[in-house]
């Protein structure tokens, strides 16, 4: 799918909700349309030729500030998807209730073909184009890890940022999703595919849903295909199979995919993976895509555009999660949502800006999370479990006291925070969905709870 047809897919959604609240069309076109976008090329000399490179970083709306939105480094980025990409954020963080407007960036790039060095001095340009127009800054623009990039990449950009900066001592909530020794935050890396667990955790606690979608019983034993192994992917799967009893059938890459009815093992698919760059020669392995096979959940976690007209109606999952953004066209979703369940992405994905979001308040007010707490925490209950038997005069035999006593990390915390961020948008989204008579899907019903938030926002400001 090219940017074009994204942001009109994205563009699309947004109409059918404003339809839905009756929003004036002015007001409608003013939050629709990205603020600004800037374009920048740039050379950087790699093996004595200098190469130029295209970047963009768009601020769809700044009504919140910072701006937020991943950098992602691909060779098929455009400016089209770029503000696509940051009008979703926009209305994933109104709708998750995160403090910030929406931003996004990429840089026209096929990381894979560079050397870890020439990657670092390719990254750290771009950031300096960002940084001297505060694209890059702690309380106007935040970005984060995306499609391409990763923990590595953030520490470079704050570095950057830091160098720059040097009497800022804010500098390092410049970017979220760095490394732990660099100002990161525990949780961050999962983030986004914990959030998809979480996200399906809580449809299973919503019988009309269930309803819709055809799925009864528990989570447990479920079969799931998943499209793309990368950061999001791969932590849905992983957290699904061995936390949830989820049965991860299907895996499909760039490259093939692997096909397992007793399930696969998705630490060892990973490995795999990483040790040789591919998913061929695993157990299982075949070279067709797995979009349209039989499964209760499917997952895209790669690309936009994958399921489109060509394949919407050989879809046989009953409930799609879109961890990818964007992975269902708009005429897609025209055929899919008359007999399926989706949960868009808008909402589906949003568990990594949260934990931005928190790693962001951590780096402002430089503690960690729970560092103040934990061991008061233990304290209090080491007390009441003493009062207890003081005063029926028996020693508690708990098995498991250390787990009763023990105080909030904080892993625990973001962990935390995140589920109770999924867990209210979903009831939300969902509520709106069963009562709202114009409402007949989670995407209306997500991008309109956001807009409603979002347009109070402007008329507060007196637009
Ligand atoms: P990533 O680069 O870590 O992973 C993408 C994976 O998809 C890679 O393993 C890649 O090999 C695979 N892939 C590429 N083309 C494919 C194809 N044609 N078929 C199957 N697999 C293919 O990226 P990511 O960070 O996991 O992001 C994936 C999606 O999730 C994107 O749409 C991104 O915008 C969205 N997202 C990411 C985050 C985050 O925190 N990283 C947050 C919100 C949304």
């Amino acid at each position: 799918m090219s940017g074009k047809e994204f942001l009109k897919s994205v563009d699309q959604v947004f109409d059918n909700a404003a339809k839905v609240l009756n929003l004036s069309v002015s007001l409608a076109n003013q939050i629709k349309a990205p603020n600004a976008t800037y374009k920048v090329n740039f050379g950087v000399r790699i093996k004595n030729k200098i190469s130029t490179f295209t970047g963009f970083r768009c601020v769809h709306s700044d009504h919140l500030e910072p701006v937020k939105g991943g950098i992602r480094f691909s060779l098929h980025a455009d400016q089209a998807e770029v503000e696509a990409l940051a009008a979703l954020m926009t209305y994933k963080c109104a709708l998750v209730d995160i403090p910030f407007g929406g931003s996004k960036g990429a840089l026209i790039i096929n990381p894979n073909a560079y050397n870890k060095y020439d990657l670092e001095r390719i990254t750290r340009r771009f950031s300096q184009e960002l940084i001297k127009r505060d694209l890059i800054n702690p309380s106007q623009n935040v970005p984060a890890p995306d499609m391409g990039t990763g923990e590595r990449e953030m520490a470079w950009i704050a570095d950057e940022y830091r160098r720059l900066n040097p009497v800022d001592i804010n500098a390092f909530a410049c970017v979220t999703g760095k490394p732990i020794n660099k100002h990161g935050i525990r949780g961050r890396a999962e983030a986004t595919g914990r959030g998809v667990q979480y996200a399906i955790k809580e449809f299973f606690r919503h019988k009309k849903d269930m309803k819709i979608a055809k799925i009864e019983g528990s989570l447990e034993g479920k079969t799931v295909i998943v499209q793309g192994l990368g950061n999001v992917g791969y932590h849905a799967a992983k957290f699904l199979s061995e936390e949830d009893g989820v049965k991860v059938i299907g895996v499909s890459e760039r490259d093939g995919a692997i096909y397992d009815k007793k399930g696969i093992n998705i630490q060892k698919l990973k490995n795999h993976i990483l040790n040789t760059g591919s998913v061929k020669k695993y157990k299982g392995y075949i070279n067709t895509d797995l979009l349209t096979n039989q499964c209760d959940i499917l997952i895209p976690a790669a690309l936009e555009g994958v399921i489109n007209k060509s394949n919407a109606k050989k879809i046989k999952a009953k409930l799609i999660v879109e961890a990818a953004n964007g992975p269902i066209t708009y005429e897609a979703d025209q055929i899919l949502a008359k007999e399926k369940l989706i949960i868009p992405d808008l909402y589906a994905n949003a568990g990594g800006v949260t934990v931005s979001y928190f790693e962001w308040v951590k780096n402002l007010s430089h503690i960690r999370f729970g560092r103040l707490h934990k061991r008061g925490e233990e304290n209090k209950i080491l007390n009441l479990i003493s009062s207890v038997e003081e005063i029926t005069g028996r020693k508690l035999n708990l098995s498991n006291k250390e787990n009763i006593i023990k105080g909030s990390d904080e892993i625990d915390l973001v962990r935390s925070g995140l589920d109770d961020t999924m867990r209210s948008a979903y009831i939300a989204m969902s509520y709106r969905m069963h009562s709202k008579n114009k409402i007949k899907d989670l995407r209306t019903s997500a991008m309109s709870i956001a807009l409603e938030k979002i347009a109070l926002s402007y008329q507060t400001l007196g637009l």
